[in-house]
């Protein structure tokens, strides 16, 4: 049989790498809850429809990376590539319109078929939040805010960038996108294939190429600051106002447009400048015509999603592992009441790795290979004595202690302990 690997673009998140993974998620999870937010869940498979109507036909996800097939009903599903449609189409389902504001967070895998390169996977995990029902600026203004928190506490904050954009409301779009077509047209044949494309079906994603010819053109474009409406305009400020009052830093850049076609008014993204092409670690925006797109109420929304991989690879944990404490049972009495003990110090949260079968040599190898702060033996002597061998493997002294005070013995012991909840 050829080797078993995984599917290009997925991996195996194990031990250390699955920890990393878990804190940061759980950092984020954290700071939602600070900010009021609930969290929840939407399927893994969505219907078609939930993403090729709302992410835009031109967008890179409809054309190019949705994993999506027929099941044995012959309905058309996709794997989630993002969670914001699937939120939208839980707003609806559910009946929720009438709840508003909504304030959710959400974590989990999401799929797309892109070329796989350092940060950019086929599955990969987002944690995101979103606000829905709120026109007001403060709610971007507020879910900015929570991304910034989590950053912080990440530590992450000093490392990235703060870039953002307004993209008006629809009928600043609209002469703005005229204008574009305008500008564009003149550089028609120097534009990257798919920018040609993009000029007539949605030239604003010419802005947000990532060929560098098609950057140069770019450069010379018209701003859509010229082009907002005096209520996007005021929008725009007041949304940058509320950031200043929080002090919270940002850029403003003129080119930011997002991917996909539901946003609108804010668009940003949390930017590292050590990770290369893949440096947005957090991106999000405004996203007022979804919710009616899909069929619902007029019910706008905001919201981010952060990529917890990119985030992973510039977060350090904190705090170090518990080490182990190893029970070593010698003969079958001696194994019976190994793992006895073992359960009884697992009942005290101690990390405790319980050695099989093997006899003390192999038994104290495993101890040192996992770095086992103490190993506890449990040999014939012991077992008649009522006692335990207590080694200590940083320095190799040993203790014998009866079995009624091994606790009090382990005190010295407390790095070994889980920390509570
Ligand atoms: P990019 O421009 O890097 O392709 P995007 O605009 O497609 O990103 P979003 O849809 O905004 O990304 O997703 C939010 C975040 O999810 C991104 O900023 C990034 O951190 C992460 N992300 C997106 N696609 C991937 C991927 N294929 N692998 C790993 N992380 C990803
Ligand atoms: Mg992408």
């Amino acid at each position: 049989m050829s080797k078993l690997l995984p599917v290009r673009g997925t991996h195996d998140i194990i031990g250390e790498d699955f920890r990393l993974q878990n804190y940061v998620i759980k950092s984020a999870l954290t700071v939602a809850e600070t900010f009021g937010y609930e969290p929840i869940e939407t399927p893994i498979f969505e219907s078609t429809d939930v993403y090729q109507r709302t992410l835009g036909e031109t967008s890179d996800i409809v054309n190019k990376e949705m994993y999506t097939f027929k099941d044995k009903g012959g309905d058309s599903l996709t794997l989630r590539p993002e969670g914001t449609a699937g939120i939208a189409r839980a707003v609806i389902s559910g009946g929720l319109q009438d709840n508003t504001p909504l304030k959710w967070y959400y974590s989990g895998p999401m799929f797309r078929h892109e070329r796989p390169q350092k940060g950019r996977l086929r599955q990969f995990h987002q944690f995101g939040a979103e606000l829905i029902g709120v026109a007001d600026p403060a709610a971007d203004v507020e879910v900015i805010s929570m991304a910034t928190e989590f950053l912080r506490n990440l530590g992450l904050l000093s490392e990235v960038k703060l870039q953002l954009n307004t993209l008006g409301d629809f009928q600043s779009r609209k002469t703005y996108r005229e204008s574009l077509i305008n500008y564009f047209s003149d550089f028609k044949d120097n534009l990257s294939e798919e920018s040609q494309v993009r000029l007539t079906r949605n030239p604003l994603r010419i802005l947000d190429s990532k060929d560098s010819n098609d950057k140069e053109i770019v450069s010379g474009a018209p701003s859509f600051h010229n082009f907002l409406t005096p209520e996007a305009d005021s929008f725009f400020k007041n949304m940058c106002s509320g950031l200043d009052n929080l002090g919270i830093e940002y850029l403003s850049n003129p080119y930011l447009v997002r991917g996909l076609d539901y946003y609108c008014h804010t668009t940003f993204e949390f930017i590292s400048d050590k990770l290369g092409a893949q440096g947005t670690l957090l991106a999000g925006g405004r996203y007022d015509g979804l919710i009616p797109m899909m069929g619902g109420q007029s019910i706008p929304g905001v919201g981010w999603a952060a990529g917890i991989e990119r985030i992973c690879m510039l977060t350090q944990m904190p705090t170090e592992e518990p080490r182990a404490i190893c029970v070593i049972g010698l003969g079958e009495p001696g194994e019976k009441e190994a793992a006895k003990i073992a359960l009884r110090l697992r009942r005290s949260k101690f990390k405790v790795d319980l050695i099989y079968k093997g006899g003390l040599k192999r038994g104290l190898r495993r101890a040192n290979k996992i770095g086992a702060v103490a190993a506890i033996l449990l040999g014939e002597n012991e077992l008649t004595n009522n006692n335990v061998t207590v080694r200590n493997l940083d320095n190799g002294s040993q203790t014998e202690v009866s079995l009624s005070e091994l606790d009090s013995h382990l005190a010295v012991y407390e790095s070994a302990k889980l920390v509570a909840e």
